[in-house]
C-alpha cells in the first residue's frame, strides 16, 4: 500500500564521478499528480539526477522510492514497466517510418515484442486504432501518414510524447521538452504537457522559465549538485539565492 502522496522520492541521493560530486545528498519529494520542475544553472546536476532516476547511472549512495517501493536496486528495463517513463529522445524514433508506424511500434514495445511485424491483421488494426487515438490526443492525427523525417520540428516533440504515452505511464520524465524551439512551438508543447498531465505526474527539466511559471505546481532548484530550495514559482522566483544562482542577478 502507498503510505503517502509522494509518487517519487529520493533520499540523500549522491553521485560521484572520480571524486567529483555531481549530485550531492539530494532529497526530493514529488507529489502525485503534480507537474514538478527541476531547474538550475548548467552543471547543477539536473541531467545526472534524471539519469539516476531512470537507472542510466548507479548512485554512489542514497535511495530512490517509486510509489513507496525502494527501486534503487531495480534495473532500468523494469522502471518503465513499473510506470515511470522518460520521454524518448527523437533519435530513438525511426525516421523513415511514418508517424503512425512509430507510435504503433511503441505500442508493440509495451507488449514486449516490438519487432514482431508479422502480427495478425486483426491485431494490427487494433494497434493502428490505438495509435490513431494517441496521435489525436497530441494533435498529430493529420500527420499520421507523414514520414517522421518530414515532420516539423515542434511536432517531433509531440510524437516523442505520443510514443511515451503508448507505454501508459503513471509518471513522465521530460528532459528539456521545449529546448531549441521558437515561441509558437514552445506554446504548443507547453499546452500539450498540460493536457497529458491530467491523471499523471510529470517531472521535467526545463530552462524556459515562462514554461516553468505556466506549468509547474512545484519547483526544485539545484545548484552545484545540491538542493538549493523548493517551492512554488512565486516563492522560488522571489528568493535572492535563486536569483543569484539561476537568474544571475
Ligand atoms: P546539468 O544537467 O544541470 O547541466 P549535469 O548533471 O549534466 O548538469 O552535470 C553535473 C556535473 O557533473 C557537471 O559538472 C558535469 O560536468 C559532471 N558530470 C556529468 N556527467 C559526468 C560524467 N559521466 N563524468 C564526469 N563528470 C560528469
Amino acid at each position: 500500500m502507498v503510505s503517502n502522496d509522494y509518487i517519487l522520492e529520493t533520499r540523500n541521493l549522491t553521485k560521484e564521478f572520480k571524486g567529483f560530486t555531481a549530485v550531492d545528498d539530494v532529497t526530493l519529494n514529488i507529489q502525485r499528480g503534480h507537474i514538478h520542475a527541476l531547474i538550475g544553472p548548467n552543471g547543477a546536476g539536473k541531467t545526472t539526477v534524471f539519469n539516476l532516476l531512470t537507472k542510466y547511472l548507479i548512485p554512489t549512495s542514497g535511495q530512490i522510492l517509486f510509489n513507496g517501493k525502494d527501486i534503487t536496486p531495480v534495473e532500468a528495463s523494469a522502471i518503465s514497466r513499473m510506470g515511470m517513463v522518460r520521454s524518448f529522445q527523437i533519435s530513438a524514433v525511426f525516421p523513415k517510418l511514418t508517424v503512425l508506424e512509430n507510435v504503433r511500434i511503441a505500442l508493440q514495445r509495451k507488449e514486449g515484442n516490438s519487432f514482431h511485424f508479422w502480427k495478425s491483421e486483426k491485431i494490427l488494426n487494433k494497434l493502428n486504432g490505438r495509435a490513431e487515438e494517441l496521435l489525436d490526443s497530441v494533435g498529430l492525427l493529420e500527420f499520421a501518414k507523414v514520414s517522421t523525417l518530414d515532420l516539423p520540428y515542434g511536432r517531433k516533440r509531440a510524437l516523442e510524447i505520443a510514443t511515451t504515452l503508448a507505454l501508459d505511464p503513471e509518471m513522465l520524465l521530460l528532459d528539456e521538452p521545449t529546448q531549441g524551439m521558437g515561441h509558437e512551438d514552445v506554446d504548443v508543447v507547453a499546452n500539450l504537457i498540460k493536457k497529458v498531465s491530467v491523471g499523471r505526474t510529470i517531472l521535467m527539466v526545463e530552462h524556459n522559465l515562462h514554461v516553468v511559471s505556466k506549468l509547474a505546481d512545484r519547483i526544485t532548484v539545484l545548484q552545484r549538485g545540491a538542493l538549493l530550495m523548493e517551492g512554488d514559482y512565486a516563492t522560488v522566483s522571489a528568493d535572492p539565492r535563486v536569483k543569484e544562482a539561476y537568474l544571475g542577478v
